[in-house]
């Protein structure tokens, strides 16, 4: 495919906690073919950010996965394993602005308010063990107009509190990592499942705490297996073919509004993907999930 030419920057950004399945596939693909469509970059980069949670070995099955469905990075992959400083950074600013605190409350102290953190702390600090670190939230709404859902509104306070942005363990969480990276690459629009659109008020929230730009958001439909739950690599959702790319790519392609007849007579992933482009119209992604019979494969 041609090489991009415009500001438009798009990602893909996987977790490597399995091997990519369906939705990762729509996922990847949509944000792939908005990006092409606007003659824009496509960027990957690998979320490893917890490690109790990844599969030795997933994220170069996944980015090999990707390029048997013709899905190549325009930029070298960044791995978010070699980006600590730039989330510790952050981190620091945001404790010098005292948006960020540190925390010592319990599971226990949390479940006293209802689940969710508000400030101040129960507990008390505690020199012997690590804090979480989290973010103050203030009584405020954060919405944003998402170009296929339309507007999303949340309060944080109410539906997360404070939120953990460095876990007492020491890992960075998504939210601040997800926040810094997309700033860092330049990314003017998200492209990724429906499954995040409530994180995305939160990384708004965290990209105005740091003076970050907010990029354009598109939330696509989640694909849903037979009892109508999201597809996931943890649950060993039915993983794609990458030796037989061309049934998954065509259901996917088809899932994101291509009309199946576009798709006739084509038999190289290039020569659908190049179609897919030409046919590719935002306003034809569905707002809601459909259900990908899933038992018996995808072929
Ligand atoms: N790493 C996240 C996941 O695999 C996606 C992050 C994003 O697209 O913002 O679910």
């Amino acid at each position: 495919m041609n090489a991009p030419s415009s500001p438009y920057r798009g990602r893909f950004a996987p977790s490597p906690t399995g091997a990519l399945h369906f939705g990762s596939l729509v996922a990847a693909l949509g944000s792939w073919l908005r990006a092409r469509h606007a003659g824009g970059t496509w960027i990957v980069r690998i979320e490893d950010l917890d490690p109790p949670r990844e599969i030795a070995g997933a994220a170069n099955g996944q980015l090999a996965a990707l390029s048997a469905f013709g899905l190549a990075s325009d930029e070298p992959v960044i791995w978010q394993h070699d980006r600590h400083d730039a989330y510790a950074a952050a981190l620091q600013q945001l404790v010098a602005e005292r948006r960020a605190f540190a925390c010592w409350c319990s599971r226990t102290d949390l479940q006293r308010s209802g689940g969710l953190h508000r400030s101040p702390c129960v507990a008390a600090p505690d020199a012997t063990r690590a804090p979480a670190w989290r973010l103050r939230v203030d009584d405020e709404t954060i919405g944003f107009d998402d170009v296929v859902l339309g507007r999303y509104e949340q309060r944080i306070a109410e539906a997360v509190g404070d939120f953990v942005i460095r876990r007492v363990e020491g890992h960075f969480a998504y939210q601040l990592a997800v926040v810094v990276d997309d700033a860092a690459q330049g990314i003017t629009e998200v492209v990724r499942g429906a499954d995040l659109l409530d994180s995305t008020p939160r990384q708004i929230l965290l990209q105005r705490c740091l003076a970050l730009p907010t990029p354009a958001y598109l939330h696509l439909p989640l694909a849903l297996d037979a009892d109508g739950r999201k597809l996931s690599k943890q649950d060993q959702a039915l993983p794609i073919r990458p030796d037989d790319p061309l049934p998954a790519l065509r259901r996917a392609l088809t899932f994101l509004g291509i009309a199946p007849q576009q798709l006739q007579g084509l038999h190289t992933v290039d020569a659908l993907l190049r179609q897919a482009v030409a046919a590719f119209d935002v306003a034809a992604i569905p707002r809601v999930g459909s259900i990908v019979h899933m038992r018996h494969g995808l072929s």
